[in-house]
């Protein structure tokens, strides 16, 4: 019997893992193959102040740093916004890697399989794994969008996900590039263009909802974006993903708590994830090291993101419904470095 059973080694289950694994006996269940623990389709982009105080060891010395960046702009027609930040462009293989392998020195048990969770009267009994079987105390969700757990209470809709292809290309020569850029032409897409190193990260997103043929689509125009922008460079790799775009929920129910993109935790508004999964973990492991209540840690998630983030999905959602959508991108650009 285990103190803590994490579903998913990505960001979020690694993060808690480490967090918790020396006091707690706990195991990470994770379907992928160990060398591909780490991999995700991602922007890479973080900001300082999530990671700076709650990522130990920092990134320096876990040396993930692809880029440092201060700048932003974000264009919408008409406009450009621009701002600065603490941002970190970040090598996301090794970065994930590094916390998997923290965890593990810290005690945490691996499991490499698919989670398949069992219910008795509205709890987990058991998680299935390969042919056995895995018992604990607390099971934590942190299997992304697949959300093994959550959607036993809350049901995946097409609606609560932006879908998103990216493309990791070689910097053209000439061009210089060393801020976060994100191209707003309509309300219901967005491009992005972020530096790392001697190469970019380009992609674009849509709601999941947009209809027929929207991968097809997708690329298109994506590759309409980047020869405007003169980004002929090779392409180095390429993906899809989805980003959880939906109001803040409860994240635990009796023995279960989800965390990162498994609760929806990702900002409604510019959709950076990495940090709230982070935060998330970091939240859950002192309930976990002290005595875990699932309403306590429902509350203290509330006053410290859920009712903020709250805010920022209403107001998103009403500005979709509006002509008012570029006032609303300016408003929310002046809160943006604090969220
Ligand atoms: C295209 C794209 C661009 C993004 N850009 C940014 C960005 O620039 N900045 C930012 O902050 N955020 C960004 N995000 C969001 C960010 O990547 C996520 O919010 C973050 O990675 C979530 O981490 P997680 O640990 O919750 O989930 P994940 O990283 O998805 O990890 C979930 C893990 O659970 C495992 N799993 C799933 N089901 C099971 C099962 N049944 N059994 C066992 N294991 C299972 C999966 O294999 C996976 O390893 C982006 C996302 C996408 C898709």
């Amino acid at each position: 019997m285990y103190d803590v059973c994490i579903i998913g080694a990505g960001v979020s289950g690694a993060s808690l893992a480490l967090n918790v694994s020396e006091k707690l006996k706990v195991c990470l269940v994770e379907r992928k193959k160990p060398f591909e623990i780490g991999y995700k389709v991602c922007g890479d982009a973080v900001q300082g102040h999530w990671v700076d105080k709650w990522v130990k060891p920092n990134l320096e010395r876990m040396n993930v740093i692809l880029q440092l960046v201060k700048e932003l702009r974000i264009e919408i027609p008409g406009e450009t916004l621009r701002g600065k930040v603490k941002g970190y462009m970040i090598d996301r293989y090794r970065f994930g890697r590094r916390l998997f392998e923290l965890a593990l020195d810290k005690g945490c048990e691996y499991i490499m399989g698919s989670a398949k969770p069992v219910f008795k009267g509205g709890k987990v009994d058991h998680i299935k794994v390969n042919k056995g079987k895995v018992k604990a105390k607390i099971y934590v969700d942190a299997s992304g969008v697949s959300a093994v757990l959550r959607r036993h209470f809350l049901l995946n809709k097409p609606e609560m996900f932006t879908i998103c292809y990216r493309e990791i290309i070689k910097k053209p020569v000439g061009i210089e590039w060393n801020y976060w850029y994100s191209y707003i032409p309509r309300k219901n897409l967005g491009y992005w263009v972020f530096p790392e190193g001697e190469k970019l990260n380009v992609g674009v997103g849509t709601h999941l909802k947009s209809g027929l043929h929207v991968k097809g689509r997708l690329k298109l125009f994506l590759s309409k974006f980047k020869k405007s922008k003169g980004l002929n460079g090779k392409v180095l790799e390429s993906g899809w993903g989805l980003v959880p775009r939906y109001k803040p929920i409860k994240l635990a129910r009796g023995n279960i708590a989800a965390i990162g993109d498994a609760g929806f935790t990702v900002n409604p508004i510019h959709a950076s994830g990495i940090g709230p999964s982070i935060y998330t973990a970091n939240l859950l492991s002192k309930h976990l090291l002290s005595e875990f209540k699932a309403e306590s840690f429902n509350r203290d998630y509330w006053e410290r993101i859920g009712r903020k983030y709250l805010y920022f999905y209403l107001l998103l959602k009403t500005a979709e419904k509006t002509a008012l959508w570029r006032k609303f991108f300016k408003e929310m650009f002046k809160r943006y470095f604090k969220v």
